[in-house]
């Protein structure tokens, strides 16, 4: 199968990274990943820069790319004053969220469900007007901090509201990582049947060791779009210390094991992480770029010989 892989790492990776990534920095790691064959990439959020300063830089970024044929940039905007500034920099594709649970929206952008249904209907009127493509984004869709399991008949409804907000790309959020195959498989079930004409993006969190197999599902499921963040950067506010986005490397890496096409250059994408662990100074969760591809074979002599002991 064809796969689109969405880079998200410069945004969703490093938001509420401690360390400041330069302007210069982020927009050369980007023209790196556009080298290693990303052609999707999640560049920046719009928001309000008191609020994420890591993203102050958001129109020099999106201003300072060049974009390959058949690349496409997109940043988050959440809310109309950051759609305006989105387009007006350049953006390929809005990104727009919301959460499927009540709880988790309160607590992430302090409003309900319905009320951010009501500014998204009014950003993707105005993306339409500019001729810009809108993401929707489903957050918790595979469960809630707060709430446990959301309902896949919850997370089918927003994805109706989104497209009859014109809304026809769709991202569902594992953002805590509680996501498991059955509960995949049972929510894109729901969702896919009830937008049949929707594209649709999974976005899963390694927090409990399920990422990797919840693409599976979804490879399975038919599902042929898959976002992921470079060197696995990107935490998550409520399990502190866990590991967040599944790992763009090793992701790919896998995706081509299992026989997939990606356009993308593994080696050079693993190039790309071990530039943002040096940019960030410290170990970062990828496995790939510490263990190198399965190809790389050692010398005999490199390791010791285990005592005189045939072991069974
Ligand atoms: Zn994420």
């Amino acid at each position: 199968m064809k796969l689109i892989i969405t880079e998200v790492g410069l945004r969703d990776g490093i938001q509420n990274d401690a360390v400041f990534v330069p302007t210069a920095d982020k927009i050369r790691l980007i023209q790196q990943l556009f080298d290693a064959g990303v052609r999707s990439v999640e560049a920046t959020s719009f928001v309000s820069p008191q609020a994420v300063p890591q993203l102050v830089d958001a129109e020099d970024v999106i201003r300072g790319l060049r974009k390959p044929a058949g690349a496409s940039v997109s940043a988050l905007a959440p809310n109309v004053r950051g759609a305006h500034r989105a387009i007006r920099a350049g953006v390929d594709e809005l990104v727009v969220f919301l959460s499927a649970s009540e709880s988790h929206n309160r607590k992430n952008v302090n409003r309900a469900v319905s009320d951010s249904l009501k500014g998204i209907e009014e950003i993707a009127e105005l993306a339409a007007a500019h001729s810009v493509k809108v993401r929707g984004a489903i957050a918790t869709a595979f469960g809630c901090p707060f709430e446990g399991d959301v309902p896949p008949q919850v997370v089918a409804g927003i994805a109706r509201a989104f497209r009859a907000a014109g809304v026809t790309h769709l991202t569902l959020g594992d953002t805590t990582g509680m996501g498991t195959p059955a509960i995949v498989r049972r929510v894109c079930g729901e969702v896919l049947s009830a937008v049949s004409d929707a594209a649709l993006s999974l976005h899963f969190h390694n927090t409990r060791g399920m990422a990797m197999v919840n693409v599976a599902e979804g490879l399975a499921l038919g599902i042929a779009e898959y976002e992921s963040s470079i060197a696995g950067i990107g935490g998550c506010p409520f399990a502190p210390g866990a590991t967040g986005n599944i790992c763009t490397e090793d992701m790919v890496n896998y995706l081509h094991e299992c026989g997939h096409e990606t356009g993308i250059d593994v080696a050079r994408l693993t190039g790309v992480a071990l530039e943002m662990e040096r940019l960030l100074g410290r170990t970062l969760p990828g496995q790939l770029m510490r263990a190198g591809p399965r190809s790389r074979l050692h010398p005999m002599d490199s390791v010791r010989t285990a005592a005189a002991q045939p072991t069974a």
